[in-house]
């Protein structure tokens, strides 16, 4: 992705992995294929490789500078993890990335999660003589508390997930004393605010970044695939509650539909970033190509 410039802040993203990823038939419980197909057959080419009949999904992390402040929001997997394949991505190329921006890990004021999940919090601790420690040594974390208490609660039970996601990526930033455990009404100051969209995960929210009349928004999982914007009603497998996932991209995608929001997913390949239209009570994704 281009480096976009919403008023007085600069967004950029450091890309971990990308490419086709995962067939949509295998991603949406609700797909049909006839359905399916059309909508491949009309959407950018980039989203999807006809090829191997796998959509293309890209893990990023987002940074953004804002006058005060130089903020990251979501952190993919990480290094050092032991995660099994598929998710055993290689560290270098986040690496790579994230010093191609001239940041050296002490530059970080904040680091935001969507979301608690595997690929949003790897890099928020790395493992330094044999313990889980903050990556980023003067960040503050933004951690939504009702997202942090169910998986606190399922890592307790013993479920995957969790797995090894809440008592490596995210109980240590707890224990070190740099999380921040919000709720929905936070805001950082009057650049960066958050938007409630639960299903995805217990209470996924999508990160504002308001400057001089502009808006952007991180949404984290809020949707996987371009797709989801032609049927908003097709929820992805590992939501937590597919329903309610429905209900807030649905709401979400008409709040933003037709203005000159700047929509920014995570899984969206290159440009990503773009811009939502109405279709009757469906929607379009316009990637922001100039
Ligand atoms: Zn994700």
């Amino acid at each position: 992705m281009k480096k976009l410039t919403i008023g007085d802040v600069t967004i950029t993203s450091i890309i971990e992995r990308d490419g086709p990823w995962r067939k949509p038939e295998d991603m949406f419980p609700a797909y049909d294929a006839e359905v399916g197909k059309r909508h491949l057959a009309a959407l950018d080419k980039e989203v999807y490789d006809p090829v191997s009949g796998k959509m293309v999904i890209t893990y990023q992390t987002y940074v953004v500078r804002t006058p005060k402040h130089t903020i990251l929001v979501d952190t993919c997997t990480g290094e050092d993890k032991g995660y099994p394949a598929p998710m055993d991505f290689p560290k270098q190329p986040w690496l790579d990335g994230f010093h191609a921006e001239g940041l050296k890990f002490d530059d970080i004021d904040y680091v935001f999660c969507t979301h608690l999940h595997i690929d949003h919090t790897g890099w928020n601790t790395m493992l330094r003589n044999g313990k889980w420690v903050p990556t980023f040594p003067k960040a503050k974390y933004i951690f939504h508390k009702g997202e942090y208490a169910v998986w606190e609660a399922e890592n307790a039970k013993g479920n995957d997930p969790p797995g090894t996601v809440f008592r490596d990526n995210c109980l240590p930033i707890v224990q070190a004393g740099q999380a921040l455990l919000v709720d929905d009404d936070y805001a950082l100051d009057d650049t960066i605010t958050l938007t409630p969209t639960p299903g995805h995960s217990p209470c996924h929210c999508c990160v504002n970044i308001f400057s001089r009349g502009q808006r952007a928004v991180v949404t984290g999982d809020m949707m996987h695939h371009v797709i989801q914007c032609r049927e908003p009603d097709w929820s992805a497998k590992p939501d937590w509650d597919a329903k309610q996932s429905a209900i807030s991209r649905r709401k979400f995608l008409s709040s933003v539909a037709e203005t000159d929001t700047l929509i920014l997913p995570i899984h969206f390949p290159t440009p990503t970033a773009g811009f939502v239209t109405a279709d009757a009570d469906r929607f379009n994704y316009r990637f922001k190509r100039e």
